[in-house]
This record gives structure tokens, C-alpha cells and sequence, in this order.
């Protein structure tokens, strides 16, 4: 079965076609839901990516409210470049290697223009998900989680090696991860109607800032399983990202 409705649309600079997909309404419940807020359908984000390298010419642009006629749900007669040429710039995540690239790709357009503060929210909020992703899991890395048959050793073991190494690569980007956490946390508070649901406690819990990350949590009006997690990960004084539910 299809997990995704395509969709295309035109680069501005070449009018070559490109697939996009959205996935489908149903399936969201089945989803992964991290701390930070990203959310994964069979290892694959389901926030659309608004901003978009033409995988033909390189030219930059932003889709930011896919709407006809802008975009078309029937099949163009010309060639199609398919979602995964483009879906964040072309890179494969199955080493850490594609996962540092994609941090670059976040690091220098933010360098090479100032943009709108939606605009920069929305590259940074990729940019702190794309750090976390080098350690994302971390609890895949116990035994536990062998022992609980989820997979083969051969297949927990390389996945192990991966985390790890992926979180020594965090600790090395560490000052940069948080100037750029304290930079969207700056543009949240002024633009509140741009933050998503527990985004600042989670900030502050990621910048370890366990006490104002409490607060916040208790200020909360109707608990849920995320909320109560939150704040037991805020007690135990744990930073790092985790898997909320899936
Ligand atoms: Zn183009």
C-alpha cells in the first residue's frame, strides 16, 4: 500500500517537475513522536519540507503553502524528478557522514541570508533536529534492547557503533548545537504562534536548563504521557532527545 499521496511542482528557475508526497492523513497515528518534536512514519519525516534545492539547476527555493495552482496532483507529461533526488538535498542518512552534510547544508544557508523569522525558525528547528539526529535512539544502544529481540546482534551491534559514534560527533558540535537552541528559542518567545506543542521546555531541558524546563512542564494545564516524560527526563537531569512514543 501506498503510504503517500504525490504531488509536483515546477523549480522557478529551470520549470523542471519535481515529486512531492504527502503522507496520508490515516497513517499519522502510526507515527514516532521524539521529545524535540519530530515526528517519523517508517523512518521518514512527516513534517514537508518547505525549502528545496532543484535537483537539476541547484536553484534554492521555498514551497511554502503547496496549494494549486502552484502545485498539481495529476502526473505531468515530462520527466519527474522523484522525491528522493531532492527530500533533504539528495543526502542518505545511513551513515553519519550524510547526517553531518545535512547539518552543513542547515549551517550555510543560514550563513548565506537573512531571512523572515518563520523562515528562520523553520531552518533552525531542522538544524537542532538534524543534531539530534546523531544521537537519536541513544537508547537502542543497550543491551536491553537486543535482548528484547527487536532485532538481530549483527543489526543491533552496527546500529550501536553508529549511535555512538554519532554521539561523539554531537559532543564535538556541542557549543554550536546550543548557540543555535538559544538563537530559536530567542525567535519562539517573540513569535509564540510559530511554536509547537512543549517546544520550550524542551528547549530548556536540551540546554539543560532542567529547573526553567519544571516550571514550564507545571504550568501545563491537562497532563499527558508526553508531559509526564518530560518532566521525569527533566528530574533525572537527562538532555538528551528520546523517543516519546511509537
Ligand atoms: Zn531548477
Amino acid at each position: 500500500m501506498l503510504k503517500f499521496d504525490s504531488f509536483y511542482f515546477q523549480c522557478p528557475h529551470c520549470q523542471a517537475w519535481l515529486e512531492g508526497r504527502n503522507l496520508k492523513a490515516e497513517l499519522v497515528n502510526e507515527a514516532i513522536l521524539y521529545s524535540d518534536g519530530k515526528v517519523l512514519n517508517d523512518n521518514l519525516i512527516t513534517t514537508p519540507q518547505k525549502m528545496i534545492m532543484c535537483p537539476s539547476c541547484g536553484h534554492i527555493f521555498w514551497v511554502e503553502n503547496p496549494v494549486e495552482p502552484l502545485i498539481t496532483y495529476d502526473k505531468p507529461d515530462a520527466e519527474v524528478y522523484s522525491w528522493n533526488t531532492w527530500r533533504f538535498f539528495g543526502i542518505s542518512f545511513s551513515d553519519n557522514k550524510g547526517k553531518l552534510a545535512l547539518i552543513n547544508h542547515y549551517k550555510t544557508f543560514l550563513k548565506k541570508s537573512h531571512y523572515d523569522p518563520r523562515k528562520e525558525i523553520y531552518l533552525r528547528r531542522f538544524l537542532w533536529w538534524a543534531y539530534n539526529d546523531l544521537h537519536r535512539n541513544h537508547q537502542h544502544v543497550r543491551l536491553r534492547y537486543w535482548l528484547n529481540g527487536f532485532m538481530s546482534f549483527g543489526v543491533w551491534h552496527c546500529n550501536r557503533k553508529l549511535i555512538l559514534e554519532g554521539e561523539k560527533i554531537f559532543i564535538k558540535h556541542y557549543k554550536e548545537f546550543t548557540d543555535n537552541l538559544k538563537r530559536l528559542m530567542a525567535l519562539l518567545e517573540k513569535h509564540p504562534e510559530e511554536q509547537i506543542d512543549l517546544e520550550l521546555p524542551e528547549i530548556y531541558r536540551e540546554l539543560r536548563q532542567f529547573d526553567k524546563a519544571k516550571e514550564l512542564l507545571e504550568q501545563v494545564g491537562s497532563r499527558t504521557h508526553f508531559t509526564n516524560e518530560m518532566l521525569r527526563h527533566s528530574k533525572w537531569k537527562d538532555a538528551r532527545v528520546f523517543m516519546v512514543s511509537g
